[in-house]
C-alpha cells in the first residue's frame, strides 16, 4: 500500500515563491525558511489575506 502523504522532514522550498532554497542564501523567520525577506513578506501577506477572507 502506497502512502501519498510523506512526513515533512526538511523544508526545501521557499514558502513565498515556492522555489528550492539554496543553502547559502536563505531567510529564516517564525520557524520557516524563505529565500529572502521579500518572499517572507509575500507569504505573510498572502496568509493575512486568506485570514481576512475567512472572517467575512
Ligand atoms: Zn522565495
Amino acid at each position: 500500500m502506497e502512502t501519498e502523504t510523506k512526513p515533512v522532514e526538511k523544508q526545501t522550498n521557499c514558502l513565498g515563491c515556492n522555489k528550492p532554497l539554496k543553502k547559502l542564501k536563505k531567510y529564516y523567520r517564525d520557524g520557516k525558511y524563505y529565500c529572502t525577506k521579500k518572499c517572507w513578506l509575500k507569504a505573510v501577506s498572502a496568509k493575512k489575506g486568506a485570514e481576512e477572507e475567512a472572517k467575512k
